[in-house]
């Protein structure tokens, strides 16, 4: 803006020169009041800027931890936000028995009454497996604190007295705890990955006798040397 008025003198300038004194002594003296350089200056348009991007988003709310799992958040009252495993580390898998059907278990989970969540539930023919808690947060699912800490909880939709358990729903879990283990550096083996009925002060017996834990470990070996280093 502080430009135009000196470039039109320069223009007038330019113009005039040739023409000699006279135009100059009597037109330029009029021309370059200054109410007339306002006149002169009209302002600029105003250059619209584009509106600035708006910040990258957070990660989806969506999303899983684990990609063959959908998720369905339990209630925030239902588990502890956390940032493990910076907070606590994460040194246990523990195995769990739903005692009801798969849907009932998800509302239970989203109803803020319960107090109880768990980071995984599969199903019982193992086709679903549904992400409720993140892993980097505390699932109430143990009965213990300190388990609870350092443990991922993965239920599975069952019922002790009626131990009916496929093999998908074997093998979908055995990938799923292997995973963890890979990424968590949590050993393979029975100190690291328990049942509920193993987690110290529990009042539960899942996953119960019928569990079949040498068949378990043997798919989470196999697929933990799938998953390599
Ligand atoms: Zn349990």
């Amino acid at each position: 803006m502080e430009d135009s008025p000196p470039s039109r003198r320069r223009l007038l300038w330019g113009a005039t020169g040739a023409a000699g004194t006279a135009l100059t002594a009597v037109g330029l003296p009029r021309l370059m009041r200054p109410e007339e350089k306002v006149k002169a200056a009209p302002p600029r348009p105003v250059r619209k800027t584009p509106a600035p991007a708006p910040p990258a988003s957070p990660r989806p709310d969506r999303s899983v931890d684990y990609a063959p799992a959908f998720w369905v958040e339990a209630c925030e009252s239902n588990y502890m936000p956390s940032d493990r495993p910076e907070a606590y580390p994460i040194n246990y898998v523990v195995i769990h028995l739903t005692t009801d059907v798969f849907p009932i278990m998800l509302a239970m989970f989203k109803d803020p009454t319960e107090r109880v969540s768990a980071h995984y539930m599969i199903s019982a023919t193992g086709t679903r497996i549904a992400q409720c808690v993140r892993e980097r947060d505390v699932a109430w699912h143990s009965g213990n604190v300190w388990y609870n800490h350092r443990s991922i909880g993965i239920e599975h939709e069952g019922w002790i007295d009626q131990p009916e358990y496929t093999d998908g729903m074997y093998e979908t879990s055995a990938v799923l705890t292997a995973t963890i283990c890979a990424k968590y550096d949590v050993p393979v083996d029975r100190d690291h990955i328990v049942g509920h009925i193993e987690v110290p002060l529990s009042t539960h017996e899942d996953p119960g006798p019928s569990w079949n834990w040498n068949k378990y470990m043997r798919l989470v070996e196999t697929a933990r040397r799938r998953i390599g280093a």
